[in-house]
């Protein structure tokens, strides 16, 4: 089988040919139709955070596909069942965290694409307890933004309590932020989306943006004050700058919810404004099982819109140019089926 591998931190991905792997006790392998390209694979196959996978590797973390091979032990997937591998590939089930609905926090937690091989080959391996079954209706080209840039911002959303009355600034209108702009707007928030790009822009206020704030022509946070301030700024885009500008534009007892991991990332948080205004900083990380059944219910419901260009995996590292120039409109997917 043909997979995209990373052999060295910075360095293009390798297209191998790999053994078709067998699934343990508790897995299954599936035939991957479509696989999302998601920044966070790129940030893994730059080596930009302080903890890295280890090399060679297969990333990618929004993978669809049928199910082909059933490990011992699983009995609640079938074979042919379509399902989706999320960055959560496993979690202990036994932690107060997974106890508590909180299984994205797990300490032994196992990473798709990160931890063991993902979604960039045409077959991979799942724990069936985090394989996700996908609702029929739902394209797998759709399903695999969903499952990683879906979930993520349909949970960060959760983590701000949005209400109907409030308004959400969406910074950065990326792979995460064109979604993001839809689940606020699904809340009934009006929403404030920024970014860098025209495009961008464009498709944010397409998406039903009630206000677009172009970052390089004004300080996105001034601009939210002068609208009363956000009561969430949801933190998306890959740059330091923006989370700053994120804070400085919330409103008193405004929360700022960061979900971006730019490299080496750090932010000033003054803490007497933060004392004061009663603001609240909040990391959030993808969402559980049970918010992506949601995010897939949205979509089959038709409340939600995937904006996405579908690629063969063999093009995966001009498509990691593309998106880190800014050129992608929304979601790469690289597409197994026809015209691979
Ligand atoms: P992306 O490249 O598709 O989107 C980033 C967007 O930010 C682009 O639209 C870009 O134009 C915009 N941007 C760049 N500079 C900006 C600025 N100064 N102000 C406003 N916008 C700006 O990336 P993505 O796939 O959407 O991922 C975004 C980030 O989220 C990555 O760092 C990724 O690793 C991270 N991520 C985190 C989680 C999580 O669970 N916390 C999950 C998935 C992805
Ligand atoms: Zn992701
Ligand atoms: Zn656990």
């Amino acid at each position: 089988m043909r997979a995209a591998v990373v052999r060295a931190f910075g360095e293009p991905l390798v297209i191998e040919d790999r053994p078709v792997p067998e699934p343990g006790p508790r897995q299954v392998r599936i035939q991957v139709e479509a696989s999302g390209l998601c920044h966070t694979d790129i940030h893994a196959a730059h080596g930009d955070w302080p903890v890295k996978p280890n090399l060679p590797f297969v990333p990618g973390h929004e993978g669809v596909g049928f199910i082909e091979a059933l490990g011992d032990g699983v009995t609640h997937l079938a074979l042919g069942q379509r399902v989706a591998v999320p960055w959560l590939g496993k979690a202990c089930g036994r932690c107060e965290h997974c106890l508590s609905g909180w299984e994205t926090l797990c300490g032994q937690q196992i990473n798709t694409g990160f931890g063991c091989d993902g979604a960039y080959a045409e077959r991979m391996l799942a724990w069936a307890d985090f394989a996700q079954s996908v609702p029929d209706g739902i394209s797998p080209l759709d399903a695999a933004p969903l499952t990683c840039a879906g979930v993520t911002t349909y949970k960060a959303l959760k983590v701000a309590d949005v209400r109907p009355t409030q308004l959400v600034a969406i910074s950065g209108v990326g792979g995460l932020g064109h979604l993001a702009v839809q689940y606020a707007k699904i809340a009934g928030a009006a929403v404030a989306a920024i970014d860098v790009t025209d495009e961008k822009l464009e498709l944010a206020a397409e998406l039903g943006a009630d206000l677009v704030i172009d970052a390089r022509k004004n300080d996105p946070g001034e601009v939210l004050r002068r609208n009363g301030g956000a009561h969430a700024a949801i933190a998306l885009a890959v740059n330091e700058a923006a989370f700053s500008a994120a804070y400085s534009g919330l409103r008193r007892g405004g929360k700022l919810v960061m979900v971006a991991l730019p490299a080496h990332g750090t932010i000033h948080v003054p803490i007497f404004d933060t004392v004061l205004n009663g603001t609240s900083v909040i990391g959030s990380i993808v969402g559980t099982r049970q918010d992506l059944a949601e995010v897939f219910q949205l979509h089959a419901a038709g409340r939600t819109r995937v904006i996405r260009e579908s690629r063969p995996l063999a093009s995966v590292n001009e498509s990691i140019d593309e998106v880190l120039r800014g050129e992608v409109k929304a979601r790469i997917v690289f597409d197994f089926g026809e015209g691979r």
